[in-house]
């Protein structure tokens, strides 16, 4: 016995719906992994380049993310996962 023709196209449609499903959720869970803590970083006037030589890679507060140059986060800024090792702000301390 063959598929009928018409059972055929149904699955080819129902394969299509379920790609074109998933492309906007695989789109809102990348977003969903990077966030900015923007009203915090306001406050501690955060900025994505070093000061006087200080950085963020160097500050006791930074945890490093995947590698040396990936983006990490910070333990005084909360929900943000876009902390540069290059960056800065007015929090800084010195890792011993
Ligand atoms: Fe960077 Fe400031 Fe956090 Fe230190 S406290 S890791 S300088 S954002």
């Amino acid at each position: 016995m063959t598929e009928k023709p018409n059972a055929s196209r149904r699955n080819c449609l129902i394969k299509l719906v379920q790609v074109a499903a998933a492309i906007p959720l695989a789109g809102v869970a990348a977003h969903a992994m990077a966030a900015k803590n923007d009203a915090l970083r306001k406050s501690l006037q955060y900025q994505d380049t070093p000061k006087d030589g200080k950085d963020c890679k160097a500050c006791a507060q930074f945890v490093p993310g995947a590698s040396a140059t990936a983006k990490g986060t910070c333990k005084i800024i909360p929900n943000d996962d876009e902390i540069s090792p290059s960056g800065w702000c007015t929090a800084f301390v010195q890792k011993k």
